[in-house]
């Protein structure tokens, strides 16, 4: 006999997004089940692995650095970076409705619980053919994604209406019930006993993307016109198999936009090893030289950071090989090189002030060594270019060979560049690191025209980098309240969906690009307004 619970929500992943929708379904005196496959320890899903940046418009940091953002400018940056279609209304509508309550929904319910965020205010993606963000968004907050998650689990603990909320953890919902068309429940099996258990509730459906798992969704719904990788790795959720959106589709909710997937250009294997080809995504150093598997730097325009991730994944995606070299050296390296997780930015997450000033001021030192030392897969380093163009052949796949003169060249016309000053640039990266050092935010963080063959910046490093998967832009789609729609846009009685489930809001609210930081932002927004949808408010 299956083992039966009744509530006013059964929640299906405890993920940030599934943290926020009961968080408000709590504070309206609901009766609510949080189920997670995962063990307890993980409770949070990937938010407590992230960088916790998050794209808010209008806060007083940004006033105080000078800033001059709106809700129009964010929307309209959105939407020229999201490349919308003609019939996606509700991404649309999510977008704006992002754009005009990041303070409100995100910002303010985030500051209540405590958390709080750098006084620093990052320019991510501002963009290459199209603008992406006119000014700088990305706030990351102060100890990271754990920061975020703990205090949110902080908050369900101690809510005064705690006893409304029932946690299951190792619980694996696999199927969605109905009556006559309406949506009454849950049903799954406790992983630890092996006993199934069902749940009489409106449904939310919160188990994040069908970015990871054992990426076979990745690949079944691959961009069309992008060539696909050898090797993909995996920066998603283990448990991210999509399983429960194809239970929304045989109900006859509508999946969109499952092509549209967020990978990122800078993946290395990841030294844990936690899951199948499991990655670490670096932040990309902007003074590095990003070359192809043959030594040969990639062009005619070459790859820059902090522009436009797509274009970065497709350019990669074309070169032979499907993967790249980023060279550079110890001085960049210390000065720029970033890990986009709480594991590896320790002042970060520490919350240490004097170890992130050290950082500012003298380079962390202490993550490249790490690097160097735990990803030696993918990480090398010499004193001289042809001593590291041997190493990097020792780890040369498919038969590709990085070759020495093209890598003398490419080097040497980059250095000599900087070597005539900067009135005489003409590389539009050395433009890019200008531009990118005139905003106080970013030049803390950026060297100033560093030759990668400087004999005092040594030893030279090459990072052999691969595409990692990391987030579906697409999915479930949804109305503006989360209610699951069907393909003629009527609501399923019962059913929402929020977080990366829904693409964030509306089956992707992203479009083809985000801002960054969009992502955490709204797993809250959706979370909070599918409580209040449920709870009737
Ligand atoms: C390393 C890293 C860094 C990141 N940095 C940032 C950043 O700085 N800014 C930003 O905006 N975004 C960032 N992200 C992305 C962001 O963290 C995620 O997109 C977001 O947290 C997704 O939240 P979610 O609740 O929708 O899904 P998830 O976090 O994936 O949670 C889903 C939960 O559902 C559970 N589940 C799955 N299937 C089932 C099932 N059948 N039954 C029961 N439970 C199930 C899972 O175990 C999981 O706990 C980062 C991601 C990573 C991995």
């Amino acid at each position: 006999m299956a083992k039966t619970y009744k509530a006013d929500a059964a929640i299906t992943g405890a993920g940030l997004a599934g943290i926020a929708t009961a968080f408000e379904l709590l504070e309206r005196g609901k009766k609510i089940l949080l189920i997670d496959k995962d063990k307890r320890e993980r409770f949070g899903g990937l938010a407590r692995e992230s960088f916790g940046g998050v794209c808010f418009v209008g806060t007083p940091h940004q006033k105080r650095l000078g800033i001059k953002d709106s809700p129009e400018l964010a929307y309209s940056d959105w939407q020229r970076f999201a490349c919308f279609g003609d019939n996606d209304h509700w991404p649309r509508a999510w977008a704006k409705f992002y754009c005009e309550n990041s303070l409100d929904y995100i910002f303010h319910f985030l500051r209540r619980k405590k958390i709080r965020f750098l006084p620093i205010v990052n320019w991510a993606e501002r963009g290459l053919f199209q603008p992406g963000n006119s000014v700088p968004r990305w706030h990351i907050a102060w100890g990271t994604g754990v920061e975020i998650i703990s205090r949110l689990i902080d908050a369900l603990e101690e809510h005064p209406k705690r006893q409304n909320l029932e946690l299951l953890f190792e619980h694996e919902v696999k199927g969605i019930e109905t009556v006559g068309g309406r949506v009454t429940g849950v049903v799954g099996t406790d992983l630890a006993s092996g006993t199934e258990f069902r749940v009489m509730a409106e449904v939310v459906i919160a188990p994040g993307g069908i970015c990871g798992g054992d990426l076979s969704k990745v690949r079944a719904n691959w961009c069309r016109q992008w060539p696909q990788p050898q090797i993909l790795l995996n920066g998603a959720h283990r448990y991210g198999d999509g399983l429960l959106h194809d239970k929304v589709a045989a109900l006859g909710g509508n999946l969109t936009h499952l092509d549209k997937q967020w990978h990122y250009a800078a993946g290395v294997h990841h030294p844990a090893g936690r899951k199948v080809l499991d990655g670490l995504s670096l932040v990309p150093p902007r003074s590095a030289l990003w070359m192809n598997a043959l030594g040969k730097r990639i062009g005619p325009l070459p790859l820059i950071s902090y522009t436009d991730t797509r274009w970065l994944v497709e350019s990669i995606l074309r070169q032979p090989g499907g993967y790249s070299w980023q060279v550079l050296n110890w001085k960049i390296a210390v000065r720029e090189l970033a890990v986009s997780g709480s594991d590896y930015m320790l002042a970060f997450t520490r919350k240490s002030k004097p170890l992130l000033l050290k950082h500012l001021l003298l380079g962390d030192n202490e993550l490249v060594e790490r690097l160097i030392e735990e990803c030696r897969e993918d990480f090398v380093a010499a004193d001289s270019l042809p001593e590291l163009v041997k190493k990097m052949n020792e780890r040369s796949l498919y038969g590709l060979r990085v070759d020495l003169p093209t890598m003398e060249r490419d080097i040497g016309e980059y250095d000599a560049m900087i070597d005539r000053g900067s009135a005489f640039f003409n590389d539009e990266q050395l433009r890019r690191i200008g531009s990118h050092r005139s905003y106080w935010g970013d030049r803390i963080r950026t060297c100033k025209f560093q030759k990668i063959l400087d004999a005092g910046a040594r030893p030279l490093i090459a990072i052999r980098e691969f595409i990692l998967s990391r987030k579906s832009l697409g999915g479930i789609q949804t109305d503006l309240k989360c209610r699951v729609v069907n393909k003629d846009g009527v609501p399923i009685d019962g059913l929402y969906a929020v977080g990366e489930a829904a693409g964030f809001g509306g089956g992707g609210i992203h479009g083809l690009r985000s801002l960054e930081g969009t992502f955490l932002g709204s797993c809250i927004l959706t979370g909070r307004v599918a409580g209040n949808t449920i709870a009737g408010a």
